[in-house]
């Protein structure tokens, strides 16, 4: 099956799909760090390229397919072969884009791909009516399992964690090491209402709390734009402010107004409508 253009996506679904991302560059010593992200539409979410001399390794493939098809595109603009492709967790912002790169080897940790293969077919069910054929309709698994410790891609460094109790049941987390950079991924919303399906931060707090004792130059949101150690310190700010306002909240209307109250300048405030689901049930 060819993929579809975003022009076709766009005919055939009912709601309004910008098409372009934001595009922001980092140049590290023998490495080149892309960053795509999506417009709200698609809650602000980041696929990155790490380009190395020779490599491209692309972590994360998007949730809609206009998206999911230009970063494709940004990709091949590089004129370099794609190397691997990552998933770092299984929510379906993360992977459905990945019938994109069926063409490419998909990584994951053993547990996002396990996720992934059980429970690919309800997400896809599950957005389907919000999203129509904008969404993919089959479900593109990682075949080749990521082990916690230290890889080399064209002589790249990559220190991979799997870390618990975090934005999802298990997330996968990138250091470069020799280029001082974090791609905390989901671990960290820069700027960008956080998805919430649990009151009890006490892990998620200690994982930020590690990194911040880190040295990085440059910190790798999962949402948001790219950002420095600042980024960390503001995620355990918005993550404590969540814990109380989780605490004295019984509705999702009284926790958007703690933390819209508290980050006006955040974007995506549905987000938290999307969490309240989760988090109180009902539509
Ligand atoms: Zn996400």
């Amino acid at each position: 099956m060819s993929p579809r253009t975003a022009e076709e996506v766009a005919r055939k679904t009912a709601v309004v799909l910008p098409a372009a991302g934001t595009v922001t560059v980092i140049p590290r010593d023998n490495l080149r760090i892309h960053t795509y992200e999506a417009p709200e539409t698609a809650v602000f979410v980041n696929s990155h390229i790490l380009e190395t001399e020779d490599r491209l390794i692309v972590v994360d493939t998007q949730l809609l397919r206009p998206h999911a098809e230009e970063f494709r595109r940004y990709a091949d603009s590089l004129s370099k072969p794609i190397d691997r492709v990552i998933i770092t967790h299984s929510h379906p912002d993360h992977w459905f884009g990945c019938e994109y790169f069926r063409d490419v080897p998909i990584h994951a940790l053993a547990e996002v791909a396990d996720g992934i293969t059980g429970g690919g077919e309800a997400m896809i069910q599950a957005y389907a009516p919000i999203f129509g054929d904008a969404i993919t309709e089959t479900v593109t698994a990682p075949e080749h399992v990521i082990r916690p410790g230290t890889g080399t891609v064209d002589g790249v460094r990559l220190v991979y964690e799997k870390v618990d109790g975090g934005e999802a049941g298990v997330n996968l987390v990138i250091e470069l090491p020799d280029q001082r950079v974090l791609l905390a991924q989901d671990m960290v919303y820069n700027r960008v209402h956080v998805f919430l399906q649990q009151k009890e931060m006490g892990p998620w707090l200690a994982h930020l709390r590690r990194y911040l004792e880190g040295e990085y130059d440059f910190v790798l949101s999962g949402h948001g734009l790219p950002a420095n150690m600042q980024a960390l310190a503001d995620m355990v700010g918005y993550l404590e402010t969540a814990e109380t306002a989780l605490a004295e909240s019984n509705d999702v209307e009284s926790l958007k107004k703690h933390l819209v109250g508290k980050y006006p300048l955040y974007r995506g405030d549905y987000i938290l409508d999307i969490s309240g689901r989760y988090l109180y049930g009902g539509e």
